[in-house]
């Protein structure tokens, strides 16, 4: 069976590496490919353009890197802000203008120099039991470091990059000092070990091992619409909180997912239209359909099963900064044992 699979991975590979025709695109992706199969079916049904992905969860950016101008990929498509602007670092991206591209993404998603492009939201949010925990109990992610909640809260690992974000985030409005105090509140907090992903995260609400949780608001929204009774159940007993919605508060931490044109592709003008159709009305609503993510803007309609989650104001922080914290955000998760 492994050998099968290394058999088809060398085969697609190979493949691959010869589709440099110009009615074909090439995709360098950390998103997963059921995720972005809808939209690459939709836009070769419209164009007649085949998008070919080469999918890792890590290492493409070294990839990218280490292939300089002989490389064949034509864009990359990511989550979490901290990936994208690596690509940016790296000086891996071609520096776009447009003019669709501009007009659809606010100015503090995406890159000041044309690299990088947010195309869809997600924000970190709170779950919470929906027995044990009283409405406005909890309303800001401040809160989650008071000892009153000591063994009660859940989460994944700190260095996962949404954790690392939210870190960073708390950096950017707090200053480094308050968001270490903060983490270690934090952490002290913490019921068990940090471990599992999201989607665990309200599992373990469920089954009564926490009773607070930090989750992306989507995971909530795929549990709540699965078609296993289980999922839906775990669902039932947590109630998400969109933090920090105070009128002077500065609104829930968002993150993107994203992409952006390779400096070495061939096709950099095809690549740019593919950009473009991702902030498509038509595409827009994918995200949410496919996977409860918020459109990039409000010039786009925000679909009513993702609408029922709740409406929330969002943290308006230039979301480079995000990425430019990263490693300091780290260094805390680190020094916190989170
Ligand atoms: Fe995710």
């Amino acid at each position: 069976m492994k050998f099968i699979k290394y058999f088809l991975v060398i085969f697609f590979v190979t493949n691959f590496s010869y589709s440099s025709f110009s009615n074909e695109l090439n995709i360098y992706s950390h998103r997963q490919p059921y995720l972005i199969k809808p939209f690459l079916d939709a836009y070769t049904k419209k164009t007649g353009i085949k998008l070919n992905v080469v999918y890792a969860s890590k290492g493409l950016a070294q990839r990218l890197a280490s292939e300089g101008e002989n490389t064949i990929a034509d864009l990359i498509l990511t989550v979490d802000i901290g990936r994208l602007y690596i690509y940016k670092d790296k000086n891996l991206l071609a520096k776009i203008n447009s003019i669709i591209l501009n007009k659809a993404i606010p100015k503090h998603l995406r890159s000041e120099d044309g690299t990088w492009f947010g195309l869809s939201k997600r924000s970190r949010v709170i779950a919470v039991s929906k027995s044990t925990i009283k409405k406005g109990e909890i309303q800001r992610y401040e809160d989650l470091a008071n000892p009153k909640w000591k063994g009660k809260v859940c989460s994944r690992p700190g260095s996962h990059v949404y954790n690392r974000a939210l870190m960073s985030s708390l950096i950017a409005v707090h200053g480094y000092d308050k968001a270490l105090k903060w983490a270690k509140g934090f952490v002290k907090n913490l019921g068990k070990r940090p471990q599992g992903n999201d989607r665990s995260q309200i599992k373990s609400i469920y089954s009564g091992e926490c009773e607070i949780a930090i989750i992306n608001h989507y995971y909530y929204g795929k549990l709540t619409y699965s078609n296993k009774k289980e999922h839906k159940e775990w669902a039932k007993s947590a109630r998400i909180i969109f933090p920090n919605q105070g009128v002077n508060d500065r609104g829930a931490h968002i993150n993107i997912s994203g992409g952006g044109v390779v400096k070495f592709s061939k096709r950099k003008g095809e690549a740019i239209k593919f950009l473009e159709f991702l902030v498509s009305k038509e595409a827009q609503k994918l995200y949410g359909n496919v996977n409860y993510e918020y459109p990039i803007s409000n010039l786009f309609e925000t679909p009513s099963k993702l609408k029922a989650l709740g409406s929330f104001r969002e943290d308006k922080l230039l979301i480079e900064k995000i990425a430019i914290l990263s490693p300091k955000a780290q260094e805390i998760i680190d020094t916190v044992y989170w």
